[in-house]
């Protein structure tokens, strides 16, 4: 087992990582089998509030490298290719990590569950502050409709 603090790794669109990682490989018969239990500290932009938060990410993953008629073969194929060279017998663990903290990145971050959002009038944000804005905010595209009389 070893333990690799990685650098700062750029995930994607300035979200940014920092990565602690336990790579355990074994050397088989039939190829390469490597653990990697990834501990990371993520820089996210909250999708309601969009303040950046840092969200604390923990899992372990499972890969399995075969060598099957002179070429690689990985059985994650969600895993892009890059990560092994051939010519030098490298692993590139530092772009494994990044590329499961990307596959396993959420579409919608939230800072917390309980996230007020900014409001929809003034745009402060309503975790830290509070506004005289009217609670019953209409959205005036609909302001149309609600004229309409119902009988
Ligand atoms: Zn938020
Ligand atoms: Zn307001």
């Amino acid at each position: 087992m070893e333990t690799h603090d990685l650098p700062i790794v750029l995930i994607d669109d300035g979200v940014r990582a920092q990565a602690q990682t336990l790579v355990k490989v074994e050397f088989a018969e039939f190829g390469i089998t490597i653990d990697v239990g990834i501990k990371a500290e993520i820089e996210l932009v909250c999708s309601r509030c969009i303040e950046t938060f840092v969200k604390n990410v923990d899992y372990d993953h499972n890969i399995v490298i075969s060598l099957a008629d002179n070429s690689w073969e990985i059985d994650d194929e969600t895993l892009a290719m890059g990560i092994i060279s051939v010519a030098d017998n490298t692993i590139d663990i530092q772009e494994l990590v990044r590329q499961l903290l990307v596959e396993n990145q959420e579409m919608r971050p939230l800072c917390s569950e309980e996230c007020q959002g900014l409001c929809p009038v003034c745009g402060i944000n309503l975790n830290s502050e509070n506004c005289e804005c009217d609670d019953n905010y209409k959205d005036p595209r609909w302001s149309k409709l609600r004229n309409i009389k119902i009988k």
